[in-house]
C-alpha cells in the first residue's frame, strides 16, 4: 500500500536512525526528515503524562512536516517522562507515534509505556532521543507496533491501520458468572469506518475468580 511511497518525520533529535530502517523495512516506505524546532509545541517531563495534550502535541508536529513538504503522509513521534501512571515509585517513559494518511484522510496513533529508561529528575538526564539510547530503543519498540499496524488493513473498507481500540471488563466470575471489572476481551477497530471486531486473546482468563466478584466476595 505504501510501497515506493514517502513519508516525513518531524524530528531534529535523529529519530529517522530507527524510524526509517522500520519503514523501509516492513513497508516499503522511504523516510525523510523536517528538521523542525518542536520544543515551542511543549515538552512533557516530571509529570504523568495527559495522553490527550501528548495527541494533539504529537499530530501537531507531524502536520508541521506535511505543511513544509507538501507530502501526503506524516510521522512524528512524542515522549513524557515521569512517575509511572500506576505506580508512583517507578519510573516510565511513555512514548506516542502518529502516522497521518492524507491520501486516504485517517490518522492513527500508537503508545507505549516503558519501564526500561534512565529518567532521573535529580540527575537531570538528557531525555533527547539522539542522546539517549535507551530512549531510542523505545522508540524503535513503539514505530514496530506502528509499521505492523499499518500492514493490517480493516476487513469492511480495506484501510490500512485496523487494530487496538480498548479493552472490555466483564469477565464472568467463576462461580455465579456475574460480570467482574476484570478485563474480558480487547475491541480492535478501523481507523475510519465503524467496523470493530472484539478479540478473546488467550493472555485473559475465561472467568474470574470470585475474590473480584461483588455478590461472591461483597
Ligand atoms: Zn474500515
Ligand atoms: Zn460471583
Amino acid at each position: 500500500m505504501y510501497r515506493l511511497k514517502t513519508a516525513v518525520l518531524t524530528t531534529k533529535h535523529a529519530k529517522e536512525q530507527v524510524i526509517a530502517p522500520l519503514f523501509a523495512e516492513v513497508l516499503g516506505m522511504a523516510v525523510i526528515v523536517h528538521a523542525a524546532d518542536t520544543d515551542q509545541l511543549g515538552t512533557f517531563t516530571g509529570t504523568i503524562p495527559r495522553l490527550g495534550s501528548m495527541q494533539e502535541t504529537v499530530i501537531a508536529k507531524a502536520k508541521m512536516g506535511l505543511e513544509a513538504t507538501g507530502l501526503p503522509f506524516g510521522i512524528a513521534s512524542e515522549g513524557a517522562f515521569g512517575p509511572h501512571p500506576s505506580n508512583p515509585f517507578i519510573a516510565a517513559d511513555t512514548e506516542m507515534m502518529v502516522f497521518i494518511d492524507q491520501e486516504r484522510d485517517f490518522t492513527v496513533i500508537e503508545s507505549l509505556i516503558s519501564t526500561d529508561t534512565n529518567y532521573n529528575p535529580e540527575l537531570k538526564t538528557d531525555m533527547r532521543a539522539h542522546q539517549n539510547p535507551q530512549r531510542m530503543k523505545v522508540i524503535a519498540q513503539l514505530c514496530q507496533k506502528l509499521v505492523h499496524r499499518l500492514t493490517c488493513l480493516c476487513p469492511a473498507c480495506g484501510l490500512p491501520g485496523f487494530g487496538f481500540l480498548e479493552y472490555k471488563s466483564g469477565l464472568p466470575c467463576e462461580s455465579c458468572r456475574a460480570p467482574t471489572d476484570l478485563i474480558a476481551k480487547e475491541i480492535h477497530g478501523c481507523v475510519k469506518c465503524d467496523y470493530q471486531k472484539a478479540i478473546l486473546n488467550e493472555k485473559f482468563h475465561e472467568t474470574a475468580p470470585m475474590q473480584y466478584c461483588v455478590y461472591c466476595n461483597p
